[in-house]
């Protein structure tokens, strides 16, 4: 039977102790409700902060498995988990969001696209293959890992022989390079019978570089978009059935279409800003949604930006923030920092929300933003 959330013996398990663990734990730690970690590496983000850290690998088959019997709902904040031992854990009546077959078929690139293919959504042309074995290039395409990517990684674009003879021979989606205008985010979140989508944001790419520089919220995209993207993502969280959060990243092309690039099932990245721009956090709307309680009002509060503060290249060890005095003398800034103690480049150390009345105030305030934060090593 589970407990209440409610009760004082209640506690919800997380597989996954990093940064979105640890704001998953912040807002339960509001409402006290109690929370479990469990992560190999004892200096995670969330161990400061869960009521009870385990260490240990959230890979492992026995380890997930013990760590699931000792909680009453489990839920993850990282989608690369033992899938095996949820299955498991479900046959032994335990409460799981997002349910495990969600979890198989997101964690498989591959698996992701056939979806999406299925139930006739726009996504970018795609073929899948189990091998390089017997696959022509035409170039340029993108690679993408069939499983294992995340940030990034597991994601290539090939532009000649030599860029695909550097990739591993694993089972791999090929796609179509899609000429982006723009990246926009909608996160949907369901509990066992309402959905709804939070604010929409869109990416803001450094101009040279391939990094997003800001998260802005509204998404800077027409309104018959931003409706579709709504619907997209409303279709895919019912279609899974998930509890919880999924979150979708679209790409827009050249020719103003919406194209489903992947999603994510669990807080993310571009939910940031919600902490202070909307009613009800994506964090706090996953909780809800996990647990099946009413799900908050996700309204945006005000125009918000948010900026990450990622490793500074050339710097490695022990983490220091240049110019933080100069951003908490910014007007509607507000730091979040992560608790990782050493620096690495392109690390993800913490972020930066900025509200204002009006998305450009924002916008400039995170442009500064990023030009005086450094995360160094001294
Ligand atoms: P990850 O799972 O590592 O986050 P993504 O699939 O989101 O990988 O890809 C990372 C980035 O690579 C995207 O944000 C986008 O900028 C670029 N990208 C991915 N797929 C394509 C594509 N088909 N065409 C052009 N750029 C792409």
């Amino acid at each position: 039977m589970v407990h209440s959330p409610f009760s004082s013996s209640f506690q919800l398990g997380i597989l996954g102790g990093g940064q979105l663990g640890k704001m998953l734990c912040q807002v339960a730690y509001q409402m006290d409700i109690s929370t479990a970690v469990l992560d190999p590496d004892l200096q995670c983000s969330a161990a400061q902060i869960a009521k009870r850290f385990v260490q240990g690998s959230f890979k492992d088959f026995d380890t997930v498995l013990e760590f699931g019997r000792t909680v009453d709902v489990l839920t993850i904040e990282i989608e690369h988990v033992n899938l095996d031992a949820l299955d498991q854990l479900e046959k032994e009546g335990k409460t799981i969001h997002p349910n495990p077959k969600a979890l198989r078929l997101i964690q498989n690139k591959q698996l992701q696209k056939d979806w999406y293919a299925q139930l006739n959504l726009p996504t970018s042309p795609f073929s899948n293959h189990s091998s390089k074995l017997g696959f022509s290039p035409k170039f340029p395409f993108v690679w993408k890992s069939a499983t294992g990517g995340y940030d990034g990684k597991g994601v290539s674009v090939v532009h000649n022989e030599n860029d695909w003879n550097q990739l591993p021979d694993v089972p791999f989606v090929a796609e179509e390079m899609v000429d982006i205008q723009t990246e926009i985010a909608v996160i949907a979140v369901r509990n066992a019978s309402q959905t709804t989508c939070l604010p929409a944001c869109s990416m803001v790419f450094h101009p040279t570089a391939n990094l997003v520089t800001q998260v802005v919220s509204p998404a800077q995209v027409d309104t018959p978009i931003l409706q579709q993207a709504e619907t997209i993502a409303t279709q895919l969280i019912n279609d899974l059935a998930i509890q919880g959060l999924l979150a979708v990243e679209f790409f827009v092309n050249a020719r103003g279409q919406l194209l489903i690039n992947e999603v994510a099932p669990r807080p993310h990245n571009s939910g940031h800003f919600t902490i202070e721009g909307a009613e009800s956090s994506q964090y706090e709307q996953h909780l809800r949604g996990v647990l099946n309680l009413p799900l908050g009002s996700s309204r945006l509060k005000s125009p918000s930006v948010m900026v990450n503060i990622i490793g500074e290249p050339g710097f490695s060890g022990p983490v220091y923030y240049q110019g933080m005095e100069e951003v908490l003398g910014i007007p509607g800034a507000s730091v979040h920092l992560y608790g990782k103690k050493e620096t690495r480049p392109f690390r993800k150390m913490g972020h930066v929300t900025i509200t204002d009345a009006h998305l450009d105030s924002a916008m400039d305030k995170g442009q500064r933003i990023n030009q005086i934060l450094k995360a160094i090593s001294l």
